[in-house]
């Protein structure tokens, strides 16, 4: 009975770094997902940026073609002062021109505001794209690094279901059935040590008869508190 119980010691490790492997291997594909958000999000802020600037210089070249046009028309307007007959017309002429002028110097600040906001704009732009530079290699060499990983750790899984497959078919058929279904009800330790008296699954003690049949290893000992298999190891020799 003792060799059958420590093959179970030894499937029960098996099983249990096999879960923990399967979880940290879960968790992969979402630090994936984390990072590809960040990423995204990185993306639409830079492309906002640049749809703002793209805007802005949209609306300098309109504003700049407009005071062209204005432009053109005091220049006429001059041209056709020289053949104005009367003196209200030519105050009248006078006034237009003036009055054209000023709008149009208002409209030079404008477009100056704009270069201002678009000097801004680009600036910004150039940090947004710098940090979606960084953001990008930082995911490119994380996803690579986990791809990496993952590959380890489907090896190590491969390597530890092969070998739960061979302690599987030297396990008593009946004694494996036993460890499964306690291993379902005990948050999958099934087997566990007994130790200066007391059980390591539940931290109750046993009774000294118990114990000893424990320690001769001759039967399947169940503790009778959380009844689990339990199992005795011989002390380690002590170190020279
Ligand atoms: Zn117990």
């Amino acid at each position: 009975m003792r060799k059958q119980i420590d093959m179970l010691v030894k499937l029960q490790d098996l099983d249990l770094s096999i879960g923990e492997i399967e979880k940290t291997k879960e968790r992969y594909p979402q630090r994936i997902e984390m990072l590809r958000k960040k990423l995204e999000e990185k993306q639409e802020i830079t492309e906002l940026n640049r749809e703002k600037l793209g805007d802005l210089e949209k609306s300098r070249l309109k504003k700049e073609r407009i005071m062209e046009h204005d432009i053109d028309n005091i220049r006429k307007s001059e041209e056709k002062l020289l053949s104005v007959k009367t003196n209200k017309e030519y105050q009248a002429a006078l006034k237009e021109i003036a009055i054209a002028k000023e709008s149009n110097s208002e409209k030079e600040e404008g477009i100056l505001g704009i270069l201002e906001e678009i000097d801004i704009q680009k600036r910004g732009l150039k940090e947004k794209e710098e940090e979606l530079k960084t953001v990008l290699k930082e995911f490119e060499k994380e996803k690579s690094e986990l791809a990496e990983k993952l590959k380890g750790f489907e090896k190590q899984l491969s390597e530890k279901i092969k070998s739960k497959e061979i302690l599987f078919s030297k396990i008593d058929t009946e004694l494996f059935k036993k460890y499964e279904s306690i291993k379902n009800y005990r948050q999958g330790i099934a087997v566990v040590q007994a130790k200066d008296g007391f059980c390591q699954g539940c931290n109750l003690g046993i009774p000294p008869q118990l114990y000893n049949e424990v320690q001769k290893g001759t039967d399947l000992v169940f503790c009778q508190n959380c009844s689990r298999i339990l199992y005795w190891k011989a002390n380690d020799a002590p170190k020279s």
